[in-house]
Order: C-alpha cells, then structure tokens, then sequence
C-alpha cells in the first residue's frame, strides 16, 4: 500500500517504509497479518541519491527490508546503507545478525547512534554482544561487510542532502526521535517514548509542521494506565501530539504484540472519526514526499 504525500511537489522523492511495526516481541498468527508480526524497521529511501538506503532501526523487520532491497534492480549500485537507532532495546535490535546486505563485501554498513547524550561509549560492543559465539555463530567482524560505526555529531545526513535531527525521549534506558527533512519535506519519527500525565510539549514543537509524523501508540488510554513507566503512549496521546504539532499525515504504529489486526482496525476506525489524515502502520505500506 502506498500513500502519497508528494502532492506533486517539486524535489526529490522522499520514500518512508515499515517493515516491522510490532512493539516488544514478533508475533506469528493469522490474526496478526493485516498490521504484520515483525518488529520495528523502517526505511528511507530517495532518488536524490540512488548509491545510499537507510534504515531505522533492526527489528526483526529488517530481514524482509534486506531481501527487499536485494531484489531491486540498483541493489549493485548501492554503496551503503545507514542504520540509524532509537535505542538498543531487544525490538529494535532483533533482526540485525539476519540483515542479508550486513554480509555483503561490496557493500558499506554505517550503524550510526545519534544524540551526543548517549549513555554508552561503544556503538560497537552493543552489536558485538549481541553477536557473541553464546548467542549467535557468526561474529560481528565475520558478517563481510564494510562495517562502520559512527556517532555523527554534526552534518547529520541520512539519505543524499536530508538534514537530521534527534530528540531525547522519555524511555526506560533512553530513546531518540528523529526528525528528517529533504527539499522543504518533513519526516518525524517518534516511537518509544512516554508523555506522563501531559503531553510532552518538546515532542509537539520537535514535530510541528512535519508532513508525515511516525509516533508510536502501544496502549489503549485504560491500558497506559496500567502500564505507567513502560515508556509507551497511547493512541490519544498519538492523535494529540499530530493535532497541536499541525502535522499534515499520522501514522501510529509499535502495535503491542496482544493487539490483533480486528482489535487495531477498531481502533484506526475510532482514531479516522477524530483526525481522518491518520491510519496504523502496516507492514509493507510505503509513504512517498
Ligand atoms: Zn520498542
Ligand atoms: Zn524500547
């Protein structure tokens, strides 16, 4: 499924895709097929720059993204691929020891942790622990590719001229929100992240304006309830933030794995009655700027 946000707008093609939109742990089941099991992965991608993908974060989605990006006919041309992070939290990570491309010699990996606050100093030992013989047969330094890490600090570039910038977030651990923006075109992301009893006003002015605002939308208000400190938001929180930031689309995703697709198409029907530019992210749907 793909929605456009061009508008016939003069520029670069600016492409956002999800590949895993599931919060917390993948989910396997037929009632789970129409929002997709994998967790969080999504792409951008942009004809300004044909030699460049990026990716944020390694879910387990970002197995399908590698295959997907293989199977493109400019896969050869592609010199490297940025994966950028929100955070290390295990659904955000799952998926990289299967990152087809990460293996591929041709190729330059760039793991890049933006956000000088970090708490960590070593981007590589967070991969390279995962990747230990206890939990995985191929070390980090085995997988073939071109693998650098990076904390870029200033001239933040994701895909071609996009200019970057992060937010830190209200997250067990931390997280960081990105907002990107190419030709006069705003893409802002913000998943794992908790409001409190108000909305987090740094968030709605980190977003304001943005044509397409990602944020996440785990809970229920009675189920955020419950789940104080998770570092979650709910679906009215989501709806809050795109309405006093004026983004122009939503789009909510970090679906909890207990939520099936009737439960999350009830809630994208009741979400469309109060701002009808919103949907639930799906796996597979791709937004072009
Ligand atoms: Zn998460
Ligand atoms: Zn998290």
């Amino acid at each position: 499924m793909t929605i456009d946000l061009n508008l016939n707008r003069p520029g670069p093609l600016l492409k956002f895709g999800f590949y895993g939109t599931r919060g917390s742990i993948p989910v396997a089941h037929s009632d789970f097929l129409e929002f997709g099991g994998n967790t969080t992965c999504m792409s951008l991608t942009s004809d300004d720059i044909p030699e460049a993908a990026s990716v944020i974060d390694a879910g387990t989605g970002i197995r399908g993204f590698g295959k997907a990006l293989k199977a493109m006919p400019g896969y050869p041309d592609i010199e490297y691929i940025n994966i950028v992070f929100t955070h290390f939290h295990w659904d955000h990570i799952q998926g990289f020891p299967f990152f087809d491309p990460a293996y591929d010699p041709g190729i330059q990996i760039r793991v890049m942790a933006m956000g000088t606050d970090r708490e960590f100093k070593d981007l590589k030992q967070v991969f390279s622990d995962q990747m230990q013989e206890r939990y995985f047969p191929v070390k980090l330094e085995e997988m073939g590719s071109d693998m650098q890490f990076i904390y870029p600090e200033s001239d933040r570039r994701l895909v071609g001229n996009a200019r970057v910038e992060v937010i830190e977030q209200n997250h067990p651990g931390g997280s960081w929100g990105y907002r990107i923006e190419l030709a006069g075109k705003t893409i802002v992301v913000c998943t794992d992240l908790e409001h409190g009893e108000n909305i987090d006003m740094r968030i709605v002015d980190f977003a304001i304006g943005a044509d397409l605002l990602v944020h996440e939308a785990q809970y229920t208000n009675e189920e955020l309830e419950l789940h104080r400190g998770w570092g979650h938001s709910s679906y009215d929180q989501a709806l809050k933030v795109a309405r006093l930031a004026d983004v122009g689309y939503l789009v909510m995703t970090h679906h909890d794995p207990d939520h099936d697709d009737a439960f999350l198409l009830a809630r994208e029907k009741e979400c469309q009655t109060i701002m009808p530019n919103c949907c639930l992210a799906r796996e597979g749907m791709e937004f072009v700027l």
